[in-house]
């Protein structure tokens, strides 16, 4: 499997250097050169076959040669160590949960993939590699886990200080060893910038291999796709048309759903959900794509305010608005109308969701509105303890805290603080 740049002016390479890059030369995202939809029979008998299964047949091609048969299947097993539940909320709404990994929130998937992927790339090389990565929330925790110990591997994490939430700044400040977090005085696009900037930097030749471990990069993106099949395979003799609503921030997760719609996965319809950064619900309505600065709102793991995977979405849609605009709807909410969904979905369905969930059930009823009779599911993409700050009161006292969060709320913060892209180089070049 060859991958291209989205920017065109690099050359192609495998799924090895695409990870091992993260962006091209060029600044572009990699994207797959060719996707070959699955054969029908594997959606006939997808009922008959295991999780994992699903999951490598789906990703196979994507890895082509790189990784052998065996090893690859072994990192698809160990990033699917956890479950997927589909929770039923109404008569025609499911939450699909995506927290039940080692930081309870989707990351897990792309951060494990991604960490084993790299591992096995780096097991022979004595020279070590830097996952360099930039994270409004959530990231920083997955990769921080995925990679801990992974031998050959350092991790170093961005984050926009003050903006993330206690527990999300334990799950990334508290590991050491190989992982280091440093906090950014501004907001996760200073963070995101400074990461891009990093890439680009001929100074680092020689010095430090970088690589990304955000959703730009394909090991992170592209298992986000799985477990979309295994909703499909808990939901296909439904025989209804599936409605996927994701609270996006980067797009990467929905682009990953879209991307198994490409593998034929018989998807509906995608409706992106989003806070007050709402760059692409503007887009589908005006036709102008205007990224803008991001602004705070209570859930901050998508206050994005220029997505990085919607080149790719664009790409998926052969670039074209009127095939875009037919597969996807966008919403974007308020801070209180996504406290007023919380409350709701606790009052009157009994579930407690986090601001991202409650983001991404909004846009599904939204949507539902208008297309009634199908069957939606939304993602609900963290657990709630993540967010108590910001969590209606009343709710809070309702969530219980996992034991691995109590642990961690007890460790020490060790993070440093930097303002400017040449502090954190010759903090990178130093050591
Ligand atoms: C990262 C994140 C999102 C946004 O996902 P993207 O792939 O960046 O669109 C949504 N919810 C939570 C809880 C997240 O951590």
């Amino acid at each position: 499997m060859q991958y291209f740049s989205l920017n065109h002016k690099a050359p192609n390479v495998s799924f090895r250097e695409a990870v091992l890059h993260g962006l091209a030369a060029d600044k572009g995202l990699y994207f797959p050169s060719e996707i070959t939809p699955l054969p029908k029979t594997f959606f006939d008998t997808i009922e008959e076959k295991d999780t994992t299964s699903i999951a490598f047949e789906a990703i196979k091609q994507f890895v082509g040669a790189d990784i052998p048969k065996e090893a690859l299947q072994q990192i698809v097993n160990e990033t699917l160590s956890f479950d997927f539940p589909l929770v039923k909320i109404e008569d025609n709404v499911a939450a699909l949960e995506l927290f039940h990994g080692p930081t309870l929130a989707f990351k897990d998937v792309g951060a494990r993939f991604m960490a084993r992927c790299l591992g096995y790339f780096n097991q022979n090389n004595e020279e070590k590699i830097t996952v360099l990565v930039a994270t409004s929330g959530d990231t920083g925790g997955a990769v921080a886990n995925g990679f801990f110990k992974v031998p050959g591997v350092e991790v170093v994490i961005l984050y926009p200080k003050g903006k993330v939430s206690e527990i999300q700044e334990k799950q990334l400040t508290t590991y050491g060893e190989n992982i280091t977090a440093i906090e950014v005085d501004g907001v996760f696009d200073d963070c995101q910038a400074m990461v891009k900037e990093a890439f680009l930097d001929k100074d680092f030749e020689g010095k430090r291999k970088l690589t990304s471990a955000n959703s730009i990069n394909v090991a992170r993106w592209i298992p986000q796709m799985f477990y979309y099949f295994l909703v499909y395979k808990k939901l296909k003799n439904l025989d209804q048309k599936l409605i996927f609503s994701v609270p996006s921030g980067n797009y990467g997760n929905i682009c990953a759903g879209m991307l198994a719609q490409k593998l034929g996965l018989p998807i509906h319809h995608f409706v992106a959900g989003t806070n007050a950064n709402d760059i692409v619900p503007a887009y589908l309505q005006s036709g102008k794509y205007i990224t803008k600065p991001s602004v705070a709102t209570i859930s901050n793991a998508m206050d994005v305010g220029a997505p990085s995977n919607f080149i790719r979405i664009e790409a998926l849609h052969n670039n074209s608005f009127k095939t875009l605009s037919e597969n996807l709807s966008g919403y974007s909410f308020t801070d209180d109308e996504t406290r007023e969904a919380m409350k709701s979905l606790y009052e009157r369905h009994n579930y407690i969701a986090d601001p991202h969930g409650a983001v991404g059930y909004l846009a599904l009823k939204e949507y539902l509105k208008e297309h009634p009779n199908k069957l939606g599911i939304f993602l609900e993409t963290a657990h709630p303890v993540k967010f108590l700050d910001v969590i209606p009161k009343k709710l809070v006292a309702r969530i219980e805290m996992p034991e691995s969060i109590k642990q961690i709320l007890q460790k020490k913060k060790k993070a440093e603080t930097i303002l400017t892209y040449s502090q954190l180089k010759s903090k990178l070049l130093l050591n």
